[in-house]
């Protein structure tokens, strides 16, 4: 039968925000299904498009051709596409590119270009066959290794065998063997991962696992686990992913975005070994294109990765799982911005899928969701062995103010702490989270501080690469260099950071072995590997790092964890900041102690009054939340509103202002049209009413110039729209974008659209 199908709906990958309809040649018609690329003529150029589904015609003067199909099946299932319409809608992002963006790199280049899955020889005993006359040595040898295994890879027969390949191809020739050759899937793992077995859940364990379970097959449902780290939250999350694996749906589970393979990912490839599909940046091209391939044929059913793998090529998910929901690498900063955590959340709504969003510091929004009835709370307290939680004592920074050099940020409590620990052959971990040497380079003969030459902040004076760096752009000069207001050669290396500490700590305890872990010292390859081994082979005795140190890996030896300043994130111009700072304390903290000896923690501050420390000393985000609630329902901040941020740069100061004020004019006049119900917001919401109500609009706020005010020579400066009503807001910023087009553009400036932002620097 015909496809009685002429034209069709295809998004290309362009910043534009319609999508075009193509008449398929009778010769294609066959071919073509949603889901498919499709090579076509755009303007003068030819481009790979994404077939949405049939296309209409009407009041179209002159429809082109398309050139070519370039899949045989689908590159994505179809059944993905209201997720991704879902996405552009949402983000306000071309839906071509949002699509692009899900696929992994090598799909989406000139067909032929692709690396296809490799293969390999692998040769299987055939059962019964009847060996005629006696076998050479070598022939009875690879014989062997087969009978035993059942069938192997020719190369790893050659390890045994040397002229196994010979021996296979004249075995096969007797009708001994066969030979095929299989797909070979690159692993992305580099050590063999040893299989375990699932755990005798405890009552509090056993209760998260059955509701989770109880939930399944029974639509939409998500689930909020609040858990103390160490307290068995992965071995829940296995144990539903096993429930919904049995029942013969999908899972994907997030992970936070970390150097090397995670702690859970590790966990999840042994519990279910094949099974399991992983997709990170960390891939190569050819590797992500392979585990895509396995995904998309339903070879993996389990699928493990960070923020990107929220695309990945899955049908019938019965389970999402979002390891660390609060972390914000699953926040994507640049071209599409998108929240991996909250999509999975919609994408789960889209499949009738039940979702697991588990935390130690729950993002102040999910626990707002639970509150609001929304998402449902599940609990573990205690620590699997019982451990108890680590003891912490905060010391007040401001009295030793006094103090000379590295006294001022090593209280004699914290020295001690080391001291008794080092003493006791145990680990210490000092957590920083500024890297370099000194952080605020300050001439002495002027005052002026060192600051880069593309971007408004001050350079960071690295001894070891005998460089000032900026740490926004890149930037660096030779740490000799004089000052550039006044020439001095005398700048003062003031401000502290991880390599400072080191070198301190260095000459306090001559006799420790000190390693440093930040984005300076693992940036050579394998080197964060060497760090991590070092720990586990107690060659390390002091490590000191940033954030780096708070996510993802475990720390078995460490007892004692030194925060040097609690409180470097506290005052950033960003209504989190709390949030953040709450969550990188208790994180860090948690790594003491996680082995069989108790941990202790010394937190050092300024602001030792300040909630979020207390918060962070009882590791209780309940607290915490409930003093922030209160400040986000002043100021009407997220959760109470939601927010759309304008981010706007260009090369030329003026220029880039002068744009700002006219889109900030047009979002005024904008505002003040807005008029009648306008259909159901992207969230699914009810139909907008115009907001008589004041509290219902949409609040325009700026534009200002950003706080990072130029970054790689481009100045910035923002728009924030805010509003109680995502309809209302949506509705603006879709009028801003879709019917304004020419007002927004501008060869000069560049306008990004950040919904929901976190970043707002
Ligand atoms: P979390 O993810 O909350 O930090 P984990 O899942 O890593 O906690 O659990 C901590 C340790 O306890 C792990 O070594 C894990 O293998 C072990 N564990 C988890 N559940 C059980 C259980 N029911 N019985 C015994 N050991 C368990
Ligand atoms: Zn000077
Ligand atoms: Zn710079």
């Amino acid at each position: 039968m015909e496809n009685p199908v002429t034209y069709i709906e295809v998004a290309v990958p362009l910043p534009v925000f319609n999508t075009y309809t193509y008449a398929v040649p009778e010769s294609m018609r066959a071919l073509i299904a949603p889901g498919l690329q499709v090579l076509v003529p755009f303007g003068r150029r030819k481009l790979i498009g994404y077939i949405l589904g049939p296309g209409s015609a009407d009041g179209i003067p002159k429809i082109r051709e398309i050139i070519d199909v370039l899949d045989e099946s689908a590159v994505f299932p179809a059944a993905m596409l209201p997720f991704f319409q879902w996405m552009a809608a949402y983000y306000l992002h071309p839906i071509g590119e949002v699509i692009c963006e899900a696929l992994p790199g090598g799909i989406s280049k000139k067909k032929k270009a692709v690396t296809g899955p490799k293969t390999e020889r692998y040769a299987a005993p055939i059962p019964d066959a009847v060996v005629a006359a006696p076998l050479t040595e070598a022939r009875q040898a690879v014989m062997d290794a087969l009978t035993s295994g059942g069938g192997m890879a020719v190369r790893e027969l050659a390890k045994i065998v040397p002229s196994a390949h010979r021996q296979v191809q004249a075995l096969a020739d007797k009708g001994l063997v066969v030979v095929s050759d299989r797909p070979v899937y690159r692993d992305p793992f580099g050590d063999p991962v040893p299989p375990d077995v699932p755990h005798k859940l405890n009552p509090e364990q056993y209760r998260a696992v059955s509701t989770v379970v109880g939930a399944m097959g029974a639509g939409f449902a998500v689930f909020l686990l609040a858990g103390v780290t160490g307290s068995g939250k992965t071995e829940v999350y296995m144990q539903a992913a096993a429930e919904a694996v049995r029942r013969d749906t999908a899972v994907l589970v997030l992970v936070p975005e970390i150097a090397l393979v995670s702690e859970t990912e590790r966990r999840f490839r042994a519990r279910f070994g094949d099974d399991v599909a992983v997709l990170h940046s960390g891939l190569s091209a050819g590797e992500r294109y392979d585990q895509w391939v396995r995904i998309r044929c339903g070879q993996s059913r389990v699928v493990i990765g960070a923020r990107s793998a929220i695309f990945a090529p899955l049908t019938d998910i019965g389970l999402i799982i979002v390891d660390e929901e609060h972390d914000t690498s699953y926040k994507q900063e640049s071209r599409f911005r998108y929240n991996a955590r909250d999509m999975a959340v919609v994408r789960a709504r889209q499949a009738g899928a039940v979702v697991l969003l588990g935390s130690a510091t729950p993002s102040v929004q999910s626990v707002y969701n639970v509150l609001s009835g929304k998402f449902c709370e599940l609990n573990l307290k205690r620590r699997i062995h019982r451990q108890a939680m680590p003891e912490i004592h905060i010391e007040d920074l401001r009295k030793q103010k006094e103090s000379r050099g590295i006294w001022r940020f090593i209280t004699p409590a914290l020295h001690l702490a080391m001291k008794e620990t080092l003493e006791r052959g145990e680990q210490v971990l000092l957590f920083l989270n500024r890297r370099g040497y000194a952080t605020w380079p300050v001439c002495a003969g002027c005052g002026q501080a060192v600051k880069c030459r593309h971007c408004d902040v001050t350079l960071i004076l690295h001894q070891g690469a005998g460089v000032y760096k900026c740490h926004q752009c890149g930037y660096a000069i030779k740490s000799n260099v004089a000052c550039a207001t006044c020439g001095s050669n005398a700048i003062k290396r003031l401000g502290m950071g991880t390599e400072k500490i080191e070198h301190a700590v260095k000459a306090l305890f001559p006799e420790a072995r000190v390693a440093r872990m930040d984005r300076d010292t693992v940036a050579r390859k394998g080197a964060l590997l060497e760090i991590l081994k070092g720990l586990r082979h107690r060659e390390i005795d002091v490590l000191i790092g940033t954030q780096m140190v708070a996510k993802g890996h475990d720390f078995p030896g460490i007892t004692l964890v030194g925060i040097i300043c609690a409180d470097l994130s506290l005052s950033f111009p960003d209504f989190r900041a709390g949030e953040l700072t709450f969550q990188v304390l208790a994180q860090v903290a948690g790594r003491a102690g996680r082995g069989d000896r108790p941990g202790r923690v010394v937190l050092q501050t300024y602001n030792p009054e300040h909630f979020t420390i207390a918060a962070a000393r009882d590791q209780d985000f309940m607290t915490f939340y409930r003093q922030e609630i209160g400040f986000r329902q002043t100021f009407q901040y997220p959760p109470f509103a939601r927010m759309i941020q304008l981010k706007i740069s260009g090369r030329d100061p003026e220029k880039t202002r002068e744009f700002a004020e006219n889109v900030g004019a047009l979002c005024r006049k904008l505002q003040g049209r807005a008029t009648g119900p306008h259909g159901t917001g992207p969230l699914g919401n009810k139909t907008a009413l115009a907001g008589s109500d004041l509290s219902e609009q949409v609040e325009i706020l700026g534009p200002i110039e950003a706080p990072l005010s130029r970054i790689a020579g481009q100045y910035r400066w923002q728009i924030l729209l805010k509003s109680t009503r995502s309809d209302q807001l949506h509705r603006l910023a879709r009028q801003l974008i879709f019917d304004n087009g020419a007002a927004i553009s501008s060869r000069h400036v560049s306008l990004a659209v950040d919904v929901d932002p976190f970043f707002m620097m």
